[in-house]
């Protein structure tokens, strides 16, 4: 018979990771599933200079693990998996983790949110190998090459910039003429004279499959319809994030693109179950906000069970 957790959190992100501290610091031996993207998009960044506390930046792993062994020293199980299924229809909460079930009285969700993609029929065939959703991860791979960046928000600008850390030229293509980017953001792309813009300019495809390697695109002006192929080495999508809340559609209550819709605090609408860090956050999503959420969703889980009498 298996036994019922006081608290079943999921994701090990910055959020995650800090729900387990504080929750097995308040004794209640939290069960942290590690998802499919452990250490969340900490572990895929290098170096990390704006999270409180440390002078001289971290990088993103080593924080990331820092946490955990944090929380493991208070008590924190970790367990590899990711929820497939989930029945929050009553209490306790029952979760398919990679076809095992567990039970739960309370339950954080800190999926966080994956890189979006275009969709392209060669995209995927060629992630690692020319194709990247992250510039901090692959860009150094691109010394003197030919880059380019998809996107016109915060991210592509950032990205656009780091890149030319690397690339022979940048070039950074949008499919309209207006930004999602603060203002801050587009006019230091603008005045990096490595970088390129490429309006009102779609992706249709990337090449080449045959060779397993990015050898270039084919890009569509959306006004007049004329397509070209562009060379490029290397091709890094910015186009946003999705929320891992698959798993939860129909149970809880989720906004058009999938983000919890949170209904005050860490709460959401399901009583119990709480959210913490990027699968609610679709503003700030940053390392210290996710670990404040994280924070939140643990207390208000301690005192939700202390109600309840546990
Ligand atoms: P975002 O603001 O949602 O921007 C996504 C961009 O991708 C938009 O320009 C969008 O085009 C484009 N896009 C989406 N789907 C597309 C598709 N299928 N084909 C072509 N283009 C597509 O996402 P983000 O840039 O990742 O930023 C997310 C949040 O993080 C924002 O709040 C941002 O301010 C923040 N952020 C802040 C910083 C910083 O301050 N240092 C850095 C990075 C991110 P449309 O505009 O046409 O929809």
């Amino acid at each position: 018979m298996k036994i019922v957790q006081n608290v079943i959190i999921l994701g090990s992100g910055c959020a995650g990771n800090t729900a387990a501290v504080y929750t097995a610091r308040a004794g209640l031996r939290p069960l942290v599933i590690e998802g499919h993207e452990p250490g969340g998009q900490l572990s895929i960044t290098t170096e990390v200079e704006n999270f409180p506390g440390f002078p001289e930046g971290i990088l993103g792993p080593e924080l990331v693990e820092n946490m955990k062994k944090q929380a493991a020293r208070f008590g924190a199980e970790y367990k590899w998996g990711s929820v497939l299924e989930a029945d929050l229809s009553k209490r306790p909460f029952r979760l398919n983790i990679d076809g095992e079930w567990e039970e739960t009285r309370t339950l954080i969700i800190a999926t966080g949110a994956s890189a979006r993609w275009l969709g392209l029929p060669n995209e995927q065939r060629l992630i690692g190998r020319g194709v990247s959703s992250c510039a901090t991860c692959d860009g150094a791979f691109y010394k003197g090459r030919k880059i380019m960046v998809v996107g016109g928000g915060d991210s592509a600008m950032e990205e656009a910039n780091f890149l030319t850390r690397f690339g022979s030229e940048v070039c950074l293509v949008h499919r309209r003429d207006a930004f999602r980017a603060s203002k801050i953001m587009l006019d230091r792309a603008r005045a990096n004279p490595k970088i390129k813009f490429l309006l009102n300019t779609t992706v249709e495809d990337v090449y080449d499959t045959s060779k397993n390697l990015v050898t270039g695109v084919k890009l569509r002006d959306v006004q007049t319809g004329r397509t070209w192929d562009q060379e490029v080495d290397g091709f890094f999508l910015a186009i946003g994030h999705i929320p891992n809340t698959k798993a939860f559609a129909g149970q809880i209550e989720l906004d058009e693109d999938g983000y919890i819709i949170s209904t005050g605090g860490a709460r959401t609408s399901v009583t119990g179950v709480f959210h913490a860090g990027d699968v609610q956050d679709r503003v700030y999503r940053q390392a210290i906000t996710a670990a404040g959420a994280g924070c939140k969703a643990a207390i208000e889980a301690e005192r939700f069970l202390e109600s309840e009498g546990h």
